[in-house]
């Protein structure tokens, strides 16, 4: 039985305007794919998905902690899904392994379910919980336009012995359904692609079938 592929839109720190934001959401919000815009949108868009949490979760849902925003925050929009330890924030806000575990121990405890982003091995927890979905991201390959060849992701795919695991690396439409047919992944996650609409819609178009 084909099983659907989970494509994830992480639109990073875009677009400029709320108004923006509208209108890519209407092109989008049909596929079915996971949506992940900035925080500042999530509630306007009623989007699914968010692109980080924060690793206190206390039992009110708050506390202070300046600037973040807690899983339960994003639960009770509505957010079911939420990307943890991406490359970007690791290298430029220097998150290290130990806040990214305490991230996804939170947004489970929440209720979320975590999208974990490694580009190594070592970067998987020791005891990694059955909810969390993988997403392979090969660090040469995010946002670069040099996606990882399906074949050398292959090797990755089968060597993380979990039950979702995703490639994420300068997906388009024409490579996207490379990594789900032959690859083996269960679903992609998309960051410059997703904010074209058209090659989005083809992207989750493409996959479909295997
Ligand atoms: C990403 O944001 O994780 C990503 C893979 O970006 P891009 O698709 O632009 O390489």
């Amino acid at each position: 039985m084909n099983i659907k592929p989970l494509i994830v839109a992480n639109w990073k720190m875009n677009p400029a305007t709320l108004g923006e934001a509208k209108i890519l959401f209407g092109r989008v919000k049909d596929t079915g794919a996971i949506i992940c815009p900035p925080h500042v949108y999530l509630a306007v868009l009623g989007a699914n998905g968010a692109q980080d949490c924060f690793w206190e979760n206390p039992p009110t849902g708050g506390g202070a902690y300046t600037g973040e925003i807690s899983p339960v925050m994003l639960k009770n929009l509505g957010v079911e899904y939420v990307i943890i330890g991406h490359s970007e924030r690791r290298k430029c806000l220097k998150e290290t392994n130990e806040m990214i575990e305490k991230k996804l121990k939170a947004a489970l405890g929440a209720g979320l379910k975590p999208i974990l982003c490694i580009d190594k091995i070592s970067q998987l927890p020791a005891d990694l919980d059955k909810g969390v979905i993988i997403v392979y991201e090969p660090l040469f390959a995010i946002g670069t336009g040099k996606a990882c060849s399906p074949e050398k992701a292959k090797k990755m795919r089968d060597f993380i012995k979990h039950t979702a695991v995703l490639y994420g690396g300068s997906v388009n439409s024409q490579n996207a359904k490379d990594y789900i047919c032959q690859a083996g992944f269960q679903g992609l996650l998309v960051g410059g692609a997703s904010l074209n609409p058209k090659e989005f819609i083809d992207i989750v178009k493409n996959t479909c079938y295997c």
